[in-house]
């Protein structure tokens, strides 16, 4: 084939290429006319008998070279873009996305503020055991002018036979010493059940790893009046993540924090593994606040503080991480709480990194 031949062909190409697009458009104007038309009267836009007629009509004048199964590979992509066409836009962005609103979301607990450029604590014992105990620990965080404390109530254990938590027990304790001590309370809700009732001690409801996609869980969190702190599932993607956060907002709660926790790795020398880059990625994405919770991400007390100055680096808007007066006699995770003494170390070694202006 002399050059010229090649140049001839290779010019068709180009002249096919170009109607092929030109009617594609026109095919796409008439969808989005269909779908005008539909919405109109009410029809629902996507219409599988009428797609696999027009599929049929296809392959009955389809005659190679293409395998048949290429054809209606192609056609099906074009059904499908056309169908989007036809979706509203707000469909397509989700509603936690910076595209559907480029304003941080500020989440305010009885007046402080998660996600306004001042980076928070929110510390506690894992488990509530006792008013004692829950005290002690709300009085050192009010030394430091600490005001969200956090603390299980319901426990999801590994082992049914764990320590499962107080219950509404535990949420009465959490709820009489924040009343005392000027704190609001955070606390992880397990079940449909008991949103309701939580409502009465909890100014953040904490939905945890294990139910970050317990849709059930994530709906009823959606339909109430207080704000969500949603951790990212042990082994969730980010997308997975963000969608979790797209069941509440898409029944009404916008007041979502988010929670990175580490996720699960084949690395054994931490409990999981911090996802410090998700931190960005999630302010990036979607306009919530981020909490990077360095307790259960490292699982080691000896890298909280590391890992918190990493997470303040890189923008997170607070710190979550366990206190307990005697971390070893604690209930549940007592290998890692800081006892009272090393949060007051924690607390001050953060002060110099802690950025108390906004941050945009
Ligand atoms: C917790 O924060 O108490 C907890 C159980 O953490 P996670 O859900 O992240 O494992
Ligand atoms: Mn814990």
């Amino acid at each position: 084939m002399s050059q010229n031949e090649l140049l001839e062909l290779r010019n068709k190409i180009d002249d096919i290429n170009l109607e092929i697009l030109s009617l594609l458009n026109e095919r796409a104007e008439i969808a989005q006319e269909i779908g005008k038309q539909k919405k109109k009267s009410g029809v629902n836009r996507y219409d599988p008998i009428r797609e696999r007629q027009s599929l049929d009509l296809i392959m009955e004048h389809h005659a190679g070279p293409f395998e048949a199964s290429t054809i209606q590979h192609i056609f099906k992509e074009i059904f499908k873009a056309s169908l989007e066409l036809q979706e509203d836009d707000h469909r397509k962005a989700l509603l936690v996305s910076r595209k559907a609103k480029s304003d941080n979301t500020i989440v305010d607990i009885n007046g402080e503020k998660i996600g306004d450029g001042n980076q928070r604590f929110i510390m506690g014992p894992c488990a509530v055991e006792s008013y004692e105990q829950v005290k002690a620990v709300a009085l050192a965080m009010k030394d430091q002018g600490l005001t969200m404390m956090r603390g299980g109530a319901y426990k999801p254990r590994t082992s049914p036979y764990d320590f499962q938590g107080l219950g509404e027990e535990g949420l009465k304790i959490l709820r009489d010493v924040a009343n005392e001590t000027g704190m609001s309370v955070i606390s992880e809700i397990l079940t449909p059940h008991d949103v309701e009732k939580a409502l009465d001690y909890v100014d953040v409801i904490q939905v945890g790893a294990r139910n970050m996609q317990n849709f059930e869980l994530l709906k009823t969190v959606g339909k109430v009046q207080k704000p969500v702190l949603l951790k990212r599932g042990l082994s969730a993607t980010i997308e997975e993540f963000i969608n979790a956060a797209e069941y509440i907002i898409s029944e009404g709660n916008d007041q979502i924090i988010l929670c990175e926790r580490g996720i699960r790795t084949y690395e054994k020398a931490t409990r999981n593994t911090l996802d410090i880059s998700a931190v960005p990625i999630l302010k990036k994405e979607t306009h919530l606040p981020v909490v990077v919770d360095v307790t259960h991400s490292t699982g080691r007390k000896d890298l909280l503080l590391p890992a918190a100055k990493a997470a303040l680096a890189i923008g997170a808007d607070a710190i979550m991480a366990e206190v307990h007066p005697d971390p070893a006699v604690a209930l549940s995770d007592s290998a890692q709480q800081m006892n009272i003494p090393e949060f007051n170390e924690f607390m001050n070694q953060l002060s110099p990194y802690r950025s108390e202006s906004p941050i945009g």
